[in-house]
């Protein structure tokens, strides 16, 4: 049950019922659980990055699940999603995967299957986390956390290091300053918040300035960015 332990399940499914009795389930199996039942609210709470996977149900109230799916891939965000698709109707699967989903499964479903599907997906996305992030010739590499510049080898502390990660899985994405404090320093983070833009100045000194570039930019009064703006 090692690929248990730890993940967390975002549950996004109106059928308070059914949503109780998968979270009992996956409770029961050693996962983490959270449940909502509306779309907006499972918008939301998928944005955040300490979900590891989401079932996700496509008749919702607020926002069906296909615009919560193509939302959260047009922000960049790839936690894995499973939709539930209902049989009988005009929703079906080839259009749960047009719209980002990494996986379906029809309704009525048995929670067998279904766990052994989220186990699945989360085998898949584990594999994919240890992946070099890349953005132009700029390359973090998570499993040996180094970063380089074209052919040239960065040093960064500990700090530098998660910072530019956290901007690097976002990219084009501008992540406020607390969004980041929250990431980096911790949610229990006491000290100055400005700290964030002094750590901005280190990692830009180290990787951009020598190099002649501007990836890393200010967005002002909103936060930070790396990358090209994402579309929209
Ligand atoms: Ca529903």
């Amino acid at each position: 049950m090692s690929d248990a332990a730890e993940a967390r399940v975002l549950i996004v499914e109106d059928e308070e019922a059914l949503a109780a009795g998968v979270a009992r389930g996956l409770t029961d199996d050693g996962f983490e659980v959270v449940v909502v039942h509306d779309g907006l609210s499972g918008l939301e709470r998928a944005r955040q990055d300490d979900i590891d996977v989401v079932v996700l149900d496509i008749m919702l109230p607020g926002m069906n699940g296909y615009k919560v799916c193509s939302t959260l891939r047009d922000e960049g965000i790839g936690t894995p999603i499973l939709m539930l698709t209902a049989k009988d109707g005009e929703y079906d699967e080839a259009e749960a995967l047009d719209t980002g989903a990494d996986d379906f499964l029809s309704k009525p479903f048995s929670y067998v299957v279904l766990v052994a599907r989220i186990r699945a997906l989360l085998r898949r996305s584990a594999d994919g986390r240890g992946q070099p992030l890349v953005i132009g010739d700029l390359k973090l590499d998570p499993l040996s956390r180094t970063c380089w510049r074209g052919e040239t080898r960065v040093e960064l502390t500990t700090r530098e290091y998660e910072l530019l990660e956290a901007l690097m899985r976002r990219p084009g994405q501008v992540l406020d300053k607390q969004d980041l404090l929250d990431k980096v320093w911790g949610e229990d983070f006491e000290g100055d918040p400005n700290v964030v833009e002094v750590y901005i100045g280190y990692l830009r000194k180290k990787l951009d300035r020598p190099f002649g570039r501007n990836d890393i930019r200010t967005v002002r009064g909103v936060g930070y960015r790396i990358g090209a703006e994402d579309r929209g």
